[in-house]
């Protein structure tokens, strides 16, 4: 018989959403009037952008004419994505990337779950409490943990616990961490990490020889002007830092696919032996082995983001998502909760009331006002005490989840 990868065993059952899903099922089926109101998943609402998607339309009928035919993409991208990514994306923040450091792919839940694949499986790993549970659970696969504890913490991997004490922000280890996961505008706690504390991030991974691998998904919705969207605005960081991002929040693309992977050349890994090796060449080696890149009419459609009237709808939308987070801010704190994140992330992370823990807040909003949230344990320990609702949603259920809440 064949052996299985243990380290798999060892997952704690993805309990949180099909936990969700379970207890949403068993409320609906017991009242199957109720009108629920889904805040939970982080998936997006709205139609794609239209000039986006003409973009791709065009370019499938592209595709059936022998002349105009397009097969395997290039292995990193075409010229015209990812020079419009290092033009726009980078550029006009006053960042050089240059464009074959550009990486793209079908998306940064699979980059930010492979990316550790390329690290020696000894290396000590340093996650947000609470965290996106896809960094975690890569490392648990690959055999980088021990077992998980009552508390759901993995033996080896080194927490950083985000509190409203130190404001959401991840405070530094006290020992030495390889690698290091950081995720700004967060997913779950909407908390943005400001040029400081990047800063002492990027000036920690130098001194300690650590790398960075900072997850900016959610960066086309920060608002305030001071904070870094790319971690390449930090000095240094070039040498320590890989970057994600993702068309998945902002053009509407969790159904289509397509993000890309920033892995500077300067960024050098050791071996056993003592030398060093960029890991930009090893990177596209593991991607042009297991990746065929990303369809031309997704790239066509990425790129249409770009054009004037692409990024004007883009911006219509991330607005859109944005505003329906300081409408829930507002409301909510004037119903007398505590309220973080809303402001530079389409993420409200909610105190859950006195007396309530985040399942049994989560059970008051599904059973009293019918509404899906997610509750904050399921993201790690650090996060009980609270719940997570996404402004991704219409305004007319925002509206009337807001006067459910009201009337709680
Ligand atoms: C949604 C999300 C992503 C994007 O994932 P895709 O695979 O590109 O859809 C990445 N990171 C975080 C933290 C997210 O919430």
């Amino acid at each position: 018989m064949a052996l299985l990868n243990e380290n798999y065993l060892k997952l704690k059952a993805g309990y949180l959403f099909p936990e969700i899903r379970r207890r949403t099922e068993a409320f609906v089926d017991s009242h199957p009037q109720a009108a629920i109101i889904k805040m939970g998943i982080g998936d997006v609402v709205r139609g794609i952008p239209r000039p986006v998607a003409d973009a791709m339309k065009a370019a499938c009928e592209e595709l059936a004419h022998d002349e105009s035919f397009h097969g395997y993409p290039p292995e990193q991208g075409y010229d015209f994505l990812v020079e419009a990514i290092v033009e726009h994306e980078f550029g006009s923040r006053g960042v050089t990337i240059s464009p074959d450091e550009v990486f793209l792919s079908d998306g940064a839940k699979c980059d930010s779950a492979n990316i550790q694949e390329i690290f020696s499986v000894d290396q000590v790993v340093a996650l947000t409490d609470p965290v996106y549970p896809v960094y975690c659970d890569s490392n648990v696969m690959a055999g980088r943990t021990g077992e998980a504890d009552d508390a759901g913490r993995y033996g080896g991997l080194v927490y950083l616990p985000c509190t409203a004490q130190n404001g959401f922000s991840p405070p530094l280890p006290e020992g030495h961490v390889d690698l290091i996961y950081l995720c700004s505008p967060n997913n779950p706690t909407g908390a943005v990490m400001s040029r400081q504390d990047l800063g002492r991030w990027v000036e920690y991974a130098r001194s300690e020889g650590a790398v960075i691998i900072f997850d900016a998904a959610y960066e086309a919705y920060i608002s305030d002007t001071g904070i870094p969207h790319s971690i390449y605005e930090i000095d240094g960081a070039r040498d320590v830092a890989i970057e994600m991002r993702s068309y998945s929040k902002t053009a509407g693309f969790t159904g289509v696919r397509c993000a890309y992977t920033v892995v500077p050349k300067e960024l050098m890994v050791g071996t056993q032996v003592g030398d060093e090796v960029a890991l930009h060449g090893i990177w596209s080696r593991r991607q042009a082995t297991k990746y065929n890149g990303v369809s031309y009419p997704v790239q066509r459609g990425a790129a249409a983001c770009y054009t004037p009237e692409g990024s004007r709808a883009v911006r219509e939308l991330v607005d859109f998502y944005m505003s329906n987070a300081t409408l829930m801010k507002s409301e909510l704190t004037a119903a007398g909760y505590t309220v973080h994140g809303g402001d530079n992330a389409p993420y409200l992370w909610i105190v859950c009331p006195p007396g309530q823990d985040s399942w049994g807040f989560f059970d008051v909003l599904l059973q009293q006002a019918h509404i899906v949230s997610t509750p904050g344990a399921g993201f790690g320990s650090a996060g009980e005490g609270y719940v997570r609702l996404s402004a991704f949603q219409q305004r007319d259920s925002v509206a009337e989840a807001l006067k459910r809440i009201r009337e709680l």
